[in-house]
């Protein structure tokens, strides 16, 4: 008997739910429960100043108030710091992760350093070969250092189950040596949902295309780690924008789950936007998310972003 696919929900408690990550959640859940995928749900509580206390249980009730549900967790990644960092001593004692010191001034003015897609500067590779160990570079700074992953220079390739195929022909220039242990002790995202991913056994994940660029990395971790036949397949999601084209947040007004709860809107004239949202037409008034499983259609979703008009609901 094989076992059935493996997906996770993973909200951040670092703000509250709104329309925008409401929609890619429910695409998420809509996909698994159509296929029969089983849902993990973990919060990923790792950004320290980030987490807002309580966030967490608003995060549930939102996802709940929608209708979804899943087969296990919460899990927190803030319980799991001893799994990543045995990850991370394991990198560096293959030679595939090393001390960095750099300041992040320093890496944003080093002349030489290009900028990724996403605006964030490319690390020059400063700290490649410049420590003898973690212990040195403390010395060295005076203070604790980053763990950074040296990107090799093999092209890497994969095929998004939505967004097609994708190729980063040079990664050490394209994506540049990434963080896998901020200074401060933590895991770095990338670091984290590998580790996390692999032992609950994900084989799906569905997320914002705003992340696109995490999946050659996190490629990269399963592959040194020794788990290359565990990469999941990814499918990553146009977002939703503002009527100026950027992504839903704050300044496009209040779009929170819970406000809409607070003030008594009825479930159904979110889940009814968000079914649009969705490339669901003519829904009438669902009751709860359930409604939408057997009218969801992957293929009838538009590869461009998603405009909310100004005002939503
Ligand atoms: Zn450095």
């Amino acid at each position: 008997m094989t076992s059935p696919p493996v997906t996770r929900l993973a909200p951040s408690p670092t703000g509250a739910l709104h329309l925008g990550n409401a929609r890619t959640f429910l695409v998420n859940w809509l996909l698994a429960r159509q296929a029969g995928w089983r849902i993990v749900l973990r919060i990923e509580d790792l950004d320290g100043p980030r987490v807002k206390v309580g966030a967490d249980r608003l995060l549930i009730e939102d996802l709940r108030w929608l209708g979804m549900d899943w087969d296990a967790g919460p899990t927190y990644q803030s319980e799991r710091n001893d799994a990543y960092r045995a990850a991370t001593e394991r990198l560096i004692a293959q030679g595939d992760a090393y001390p960095c010191i750099c300041t992040r001034k320093e890496i944003e003015t080093a002349a030489s350093a290009p900028h990724a897609e996403d605006g964030a500067a490319v690390y020059p590779g400063t700290c490649r070969g410049r420590f003898e160990s973690a212990a040195d570079a403390r010395i060295a700074a005076g203070r604790e250092p980053a763990i950074r992953f040296r990107v090799p220079t093999t092209p890497i390739s994969f095929v998004d189950a939505f967004a097609g195929p994708r190729t980063y022909a040079n990664p050490e220039k394209e994506l540049g040596d990434f963080v896998i242990h901020k200074n401060d002790g933590l895991a770095a995202y990338q670091l984290a949902v590998v580790v996390d991913d692999a032992v609950a056994g994900v084989t799906e994940i569905v997320r914002g295309d705003d992340l696109i660029d995490s999946t050659p990395r996190q490629i990269l971790l399963y592959t040194a780690l020794g788990m290359a036949d565990c990469i999941p397949r990814y499918t990553h999601l146009p977002l939703v924008v503002g009527p100026d084209g950027r992504r839903l947040a704050k300044r496009h007004g209040d779009t929170r789950l819970a406000t809409y709860r607070a003030a008594g809107v009825p479930v159904a004239l979110v889940l009814q936007l968000l079914a649009t949202w969705c490339g669901i037409a003519n829904i009438g008034t669902p009751g709860t998310a359930a409604d939408l499983v057997g009218r969801f259609d992957l293929a009838r979703l538009p590869h461009i972003p998603i405009v909310a008009t100004d005002k939503v609901i």
